[in-house]
């Protein structure tokens, strides 16, 4: 799917969108992304990514990138680049229209003048700590600030020293003039302004006010002149707030629409978990192949086709749910299963002889690419007298259901001939065994004319003299529980980390001709898996392979299941 044929699907977000459009309630439609530049963007991003930029896309609108860069103390450019690179990466365009929420900061302290002005608003004196008391709970009301009837004159003043740095840091605050008895918290007197004397990283030491994130994020949305203002759902009992300072400013107010966070089995998805995944060494870093990041991801060897389709067929809903991370895995699959060449390389190498195969020869045989896509043509592959072959494709006492291969039997080695294992070698003092003497049947070339004789198994397997080593890393989920945001199933999420979500397996072998294979290139390695190059490591000049998934679809088992039980 290229993004050209990228339209997402109906959803109640599109159906308010379509009304709305009928009624003539708006010319065009203008959605955007909102990131806080504190942290990587994970697949739950991508979801508000694919839907924002995807109505847009739809309706042939427009949806503007927009930072919402108000707490300089969590905020580091390397998170905006990194941002910056992921939504690009997953395919979408935002034109000219990067933003900031700080390119406002002097527009919103217009407007915070202008309430202060109206009476709606008023410095206060109390600490954070005294204003949460004054708060109330959720059954009883608020109490009034003793600074919540200053004169204005007397607001403005102070307003106007607090910008210019005279006060210490949380030492005042302004704050919206609503309602202490308000049954909706966010209504009591939230705060607009604190105090901090932190450099910002692109206003640097001009401002030593910062705008609270309810203040700053629906005016930011107002001054773009957002038609649709797409958010999670937590924010539901905010848009009252946004409403009502839109409203007391006489300001444009954007439609504002909820939907349910996406949350996926066996990982988190909390910028500070996996922030603390990262500072507590769990993982390498933010784009380690296990994180559910967009980096993690793409370095895993996930494509945007297939994280774009994902967030598609997950829907937009507004009741809380956990997706199966196989869905996930299942779409990367069908994407990958027609664009991914295939190839073989032996994880785990046994070492095979063929007895009766001549010395000093060396035959290439012709192999299809893609099976699926016969466009992707052919490529031909050395076939020797020593090979390898996957140390679990041989059993000395096979099991009954075990058609690989076995002493004194037989089993074709893809792409070529029938083999016949002989005799078996083991290490003298280990018993272990290190090796298999075979004999091969040359009538059995695959594509002769007499080569399809049939037999149960059928195993890749490398050339000895002419593969690459390689370095393969398997990775399982993070986590060993599938809730494990759920505070009943991971009291401490590092308990549920899984101590064995990486495997590292050298020397592996691949074939000679992914000898150069660039960094991201993605291949199925025959009857193991879906494979990426490593981005960001070799090892001992070898290559690393990072398995993305392995071939095993259990999604479509349980769709499968689903549908039976439906009927
Ligand atoms: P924070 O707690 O730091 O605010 P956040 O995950 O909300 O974390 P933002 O940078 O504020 O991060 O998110 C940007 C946008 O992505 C917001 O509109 C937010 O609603 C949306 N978003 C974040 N997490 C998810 C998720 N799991 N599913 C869907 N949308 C999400
Ligand atoms: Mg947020």
């Amino acid at each position: 799917m290229s993004l050209e044929e990228y339209t997402p699907s109906s959803n109640f977000i599109s159906d308010i969108i379509e009304e709305d459009l009928k009624a003539g309630k708006y010319r065009g439609v203008h959605t955007r992304f909102p990131p806080e530049p504190n942290g990587y963007l994970h697949i739950g991003h991508a979801k508000s990514i694919c839907l924002n930029f995807g109505l847009a896309e739809k309706y042939r609108g427009l949806c503007n990138l927009r930072f919402d860069d108000t707490n300089p103390i969590k905020e580091e450019a390397e998170y905006a680049e990194s941002i910056i690179e992921d939504v690009r990466w997953l395919g979408f365009d935002w034109g000219d229209r990067l933003f900031y929420a700080s390119d406002y900061f002097e527009k919103l302290y217009e407007y915070a003048v202008q309430l202060i002005r109206n009476g709606k608003a008023y410095v206060d004196d109390l600490s954070a700590e005294e204003i949460r008391q004054y708060r109330g709970t959720l059954t009883e009301p608020g109490r009034e600030s003793p600074h919540r009837s200053r004169p204005v004159e007397e607001n403005l003043a102070l307003f106007g020293r607090m910008r210019a740095g005279e006060f210490g840091d949380g030492s005042r605050t302004l704050r919206a003039k609503i309602d202490m008895a308000s049954g909706n918290l966010n209504m009591r007197d939230p705060v607009m302004y604190r105090i901090l004397k932190s450099p910002h990283l692109r206003t640097g030491d001009k401002w030593r006010i910062y705008p609270m994130y309810d203040w700053a994020h629906g005016l930011s949305d107002s001054i773009e002149g957002i038609t649709h203002s797409i958010c999670t759902l937590e924010f539901e009992d905010h848009r009252p707030l946004y409403d009502w300072f839109l409203d007391a400013l006489g300001a444009y107010r954007p439609k504002q629409m909820e939907f349910a966070r996406l949350n996926i089995s066996y990982t988190v998805m909390s910028k500070r978990k996996l922030l603390r995944l990262v500072q507590e060494g769990h993982v390498s870093g933010w784009n380690d192949p296990r994180m559910p990041t967009l980096s993690g991801l793409r370095r895993r060897g996930y494509t945007p086709e297939a994280i774009r389709n994902f967030c598609d067929r997950i829907g937009v809903a507004k009741t809380y749910s956990v997706v199966d991370i196989a869905l996930l895995e299942h779409c990367l699959r069908e994407n990958l299963n027609r664009s991914a060449p295939r190839v073989m390389a032996v994880l785990r190498p046994l070492r095979v002889v063929i007895d009766n195969y001549p010395e000093n020869v060396v035959e290439e045989l012709e192999a299809l690419n893609n099976p699926e896509d016969p466009g992707m043509g052919t490529r031909r592959i050395p076939f020797s007298r020593v090979l390898y072959i996957e140390q679990e494709d041989f059993r000395e006492e096979p099991p009954k259901d075990f058609f690989r291969l076995a002493p004194g039997r037989e089993v074709r080695l893809k792409h070529a001939y029938i083999i016949k294992c002989e005799r078996v070698v083991k290490d003298e003092k280990t018993g272990e065994i290190t090796g298999l003497h075979c004999t091969y049947d040359p009538e059995t070339k695959s594509g002769s004319p007499k080569g399809e004789r049939k037999v149960k198994g059928t195993l890749h397997w490398v050339s000895a003299a002419h593969a690459h080593k390689a370095e393969v890393r398997l990775y399982d989920h993070l986590f060993v529980k599938p809730e494990t945001e759920d505070e009943n199933q991971c009291p401490d999420f590092k308990s549920c980390l899984n101590p064995n979500s990486l495997e590292v397996l050298k020397p592996c072998y691949v074939e000679p001709g992914m000898a150069g294979a660039a960094a991201g290139s993605r291949y199925q390695f025959l009857r193991l898996g879906y494979f990426c190059v490593d981005s960001a490591s070799s090892s001992d000049g070898m290559p690393v392979f990072n398995r993305t998934a392995t071939l095993r679809d259990t999604w479509a088992k349980i769709e499968k299941k689903q549908k039976t039980a439906g009927k």
